[in-house]
């Protein structure tokens, strides 16, 4: 058997014990006090020291000199009221239910293995532990603030569960060469008219007016300036505006989500939203101010460093239990670490519903398969040590 399969699945009670820990804390977003004191202090016991990057997140490394590669889990959780009735739940309004929870155990665990061998390392391993995944601003924090410098990373790799669904059959591990979510962007129009009392309406400027013009306006981009080809959402989610029936609107605003799966599409998309914005407006004598409210790059794995990762998986694990998958819908901040250097994301599956597990991501009542978290650490160590006895 391959030694860190072997030994995560010694490991497994440690790990589940940690799992359900974590998952007992859930905090949200870079409100992560116990969550950071759980995981320095444990790295602290297995011999690293430990620092925080961007905020709330942690990272340390292991060996020394050679290829650099990061290993990335998140750690935040849900504004939910957790409905999974386990033992462990959490009581303080906030759920786990995208399994950070799992990924920070799964990653403390391959700390550890890999630190026991760290003679035998040849090259080094970083740890990223991030915070704010569900905000799509913790990456971004900890880039900002250099976790890919100091030593400089060369390659990333990340790793989700995924459960609930028919195709995720405990202990599977799936990989996803290029494209693989799709950007996601929040956008905020503040149109701003001129107030006047209704009866007056020709001395006013209507905010309202200009908001459903540019509403209109915005949609014709996907009809006539995005190839039929290209997925592309623009959607005005939100629309405020307005006081009373009998007033010329002063002001109205818009918010608008955009998605889609290309880089220069997403820039394009952005460009062509600010400038119909302001134009709509100044066609009928207002003023509108774009603001980029928030938003995450699609998340791009590195096609060749996707497929050696997989590589890796497959030789450690049965035969069968490791696939290539095309593109899933949803967004991932580790989009902006994937950004900078080569990078991948792969998936542990932790049930699948023909083993019982009906509910996916992001459901209150979602569990997983424990006894399927070890592979999520072996794998975690495993591709770490071949990529860096391959590439150094
Ligand atoms: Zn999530
Ligand atoms: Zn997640």
């Amino acid at each position: 058997m391959n030694y860190f399969l072997n030994r995560a699945k010694e490991l497994e009670q440690e790990l589940i014990a940690m799992r359900r820990e974590l998952h007992s804390y859930a905090e949200l977003g870079f409100d992560l006090p116990k969550t950071n004191a759980f995981v320095t202090e444990k790295l602290r016991s297995y011999g690293y020291e430990p620092k925080t990057v961007g905020k709330a997140g942690v990272t340390c490394t292991v060996g020394k000199g050679g290829k650099v590669l990061l290993l990335r889990a998140d750690m935040d959780a849900l504004p939910m009221p957790e409905e999974s009735g386990m033992p462990y739940a959490a009581q303080n309004g906030h759920c786990h239910s995208c399994g950070h929870d799992c990924h920070t155990a799964m990653l403390l665990i391959a700390a550890k293995m890999l630190k026991e061998k760290e003679g035998e390392l040849k090259g080094t391993v970083k740890f990223m532990f991030q915070p704010a995944e569900e905000l799509l601003a913790g990456a971004a924090a900890m880039v900002e603030d250099g976790i890919l410098e100091n030593p400089k990373v060369d390659v990333a790799l990340g790793l989700h569960i995924s459960v609930g669904m028919d195709d995720t059959r405990s202990g599977i591990i799936r990989y996803i060469p290029g494209v693989a979510n799709n950007s996601g962007d929040a956008i905020r129009i503040s149109i701003q008219g001129h107030g006047v009392h209704g009866s007056k309406a020709y001395l006013g400027v209507d905010a309202i007016n200009i908001a459903a013009h540019t509403i209109i306006a915005l949609q014709e981009i996907l009809a006539l300036e995005i190839p039929s080809t290209q997925p592309a959402v623009v959607l005005v989610g939100k629309m405020e505006g307005g006081s009373s029936c009998n007033s010329v609107a002063d002001t109205a605003s818009l918010e608008i989500s955009v998605r889609t799966n290309s880089v220069e599409t997403r820039n394009f998309l952005k460009k062509r939203i600010k400038e119909i914005a302001e134009s709509v407006a100044s066609t009928y004598r207002g003023t509108a101010t774009v603001e980029h409210m928030y938003g995450m790059p699609p998340l791009v794995n590195d096609p060749d460093f996707a497929r050696e990762m997989g590589r890796y998986a497959a030789e450690m694990l049965p035969q069968g239990d490791v696939e290539e998958i095309g593109p899933s819908g949803g967004g991932e901040d580790f989009a902006v670490v994937a950004e900078k250097v080569p990078g991948a994301m792969i998936y542990l599956g932790v049930g699948s519903t023909a083993e019982g597990y009906c509910h996916p991501g992001h459901d209150p009542k979602m569990k997983v398969n424990e006894e399927a978290l070890y592979v999520g650490s072996a794998t975690y160590a495993q591709c770490a040590v071949r990529y860096l006895e391959e590439n150094c």
